[in-house]
């Protein structure tokens, strides 16, 4: 067909027609990205619709479960914080590296799968009481799992202080010196597997690469995508990573936007937010002796102040607290009015976005985070939400009050 094709001055447009039938095909510049993490970021933004019907506002879900990587959001902060330790020179591609991380469970799955990509190995350590299917998904990546026992982050035990510790102990194994090593003593013996390459902390916590990733892609995506117009901005915070991004790039450009944090039952940070305590003080987590936060919820809610937090929180104008009965609830009510199948962090975000709704009145835009996908949460979250059922019309106000 090469004669009939021609590019058309105006919009850089080639039309085809087919010399068989007639067919007129038209393209624009090829848009082929380059590996599964050219599919990470540039998300759909959709209107939640029954939320916003029943709200007279519009209130608009980020679609993070469509990252193309590990399928949440943290597919961006992953990618970012590989990104960086390798123009920093702490990991280099197909050397054998490996990458540890603390979490539970999402930046897991998106740094298993961007090591597969980019040839490193992966050391996952997370609590033991998330959901089964994430630490089975991270073994069929080939990461290697360590479900550790819930502890708060002053035990040594913590599973982010676990991988912290095996990410010193390989490099300093490996006969490599890192900067960061600390004191190497009292630490568990190196697994052999582990003795290649180097060892990188990824750190998802206080890792400056975390907030950044949503500051360079989520805040601005969100800005064109409502064509510069957002009232309220609403999200939980597992690490702050997405709020204080998203907050640090919108907040400049609209200055009268409100941030609002979704805080889920058992976290300290809601606190923090309304009555403004203790922001300056870098309170350690735990110093009472229980699980880190006592929710269903996984993914969002902490005790603590991490540096991507810290980052964001005087630009958090309101703060609302979410139980899980509520969070329960908005997930099964999405799935009944609106077909969105969510994790338990999205069902906290959308409760929060219906509550600033409610404040700021009708006609409002309110944008939130559909951090990911309820399969994610068939075992635990879901398990305990139930079957929604046929015919059953559940009013909001059941949810809101539930
Ligand atoms: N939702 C889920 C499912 C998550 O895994 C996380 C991150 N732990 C969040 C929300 C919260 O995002 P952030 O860490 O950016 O605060």
């Amino acid at each position: 067909y090469q004669e009939l094709t021609r590019p058309k001055r105006e919009d850089n447009v080639t039309e085809q027609i087919s010399p068989t039938n007639g067919l007129i095909a038209r393209a624009g510049p090829p848009t082929i990205v380059e590996g599964i993490e050219g599919c990470i970021g540039n998300t759909p933004l959709f209107r939640i619709k029954s939320l916003s019907d029943e709200t007279g506002c519009e209130i608009l879900g980020k679609a993070e479960f469509l990252n193309g990587a590990g399928q949440s959001s943290k597919d961006r902060v992953a990618l970012s914080m590989i990104e960086i330790a390798e123009e920093q020179g702490i990991l280099t591609p197909h050397s054998g590296d490996t990458i540890y991380e603390g979490t539970s469970g999402s930046t897991g799955i998106s740094l298993a799968t961007l090591a597969r990509a980019k040839g490193y190995l992966a050391h996952i350590c997370l609590p033991s009481d998330q959901a089964i299917e994430k630490s089975n998904l991270l073994l069929k990546l080939g990461a290697i799992v360590d479900r550790v026992p819930p502890a708060p982050i002053v035990e040594k035990d913590n599973f982010v202080n676990r991988a912290r510790a095996l990410a010193k102990t390989h490099t300093a194994s490996s006969g490599i010196t890192s900067a960061s090593a600390e004191d190497q003593s009292d630490l568990p013996a190196p697994n052999e597997r582990m003795t290649r390459g180097r060892g990188f902390f990824a750190d998802q916590f206080e890792n400056e690469a975390n907030w950044r990733a949503h500051y360079e892609g989520t805040g601005p995506e969100l800005y064109a995508q409502c064509g510069g117009r957002i009232d309220a901005f609403v999200a939980g915070a597992g690490t702050g990573g997405t709020i204080s991004g998203v907050a640090r790039y919108l907040k400049p450009l609209l200055p009268r936007i409100t941030i609002v944090l979704a805080d889920p039952q058992g976290s300290g940070l809601f606190n923090r937010v309304v009555y403004g305590v203790m922001f300056d003080v870098k309170e350690r987590e735990g110093t009472r002796r229980r699980r880190q936060v006592d929710t269903i919820v996984e993914g969002i809610g902490i005790n603590r102040v991490t540096a991507n937090f810290e980052a964001g929180k005087e630009m958090i104008d309101d703060a609302v607290r979410v139980t899980d009965a509520q969070a329960l609830a908005m997930a099964r009510w999405l799935v009944e009015k609106d077909g969105i199948f969510i994790g338990s962090s999205s069902a906290v975000n959308c409760i929060a976005a219906v509550k600033t709704a409610r404040k700021l009145g009708p006609g409002h835009r309110i944008v939130t985070v559909l951090s990911d996908s309820g399969s994610r949460h068939l075992s635990r979250f879901w398990a305990k939400a139930g079957d929604v059922g046929g015919a059953v019309d559940t009013k909001l106000e059941d949810v809101m009050n539930a």
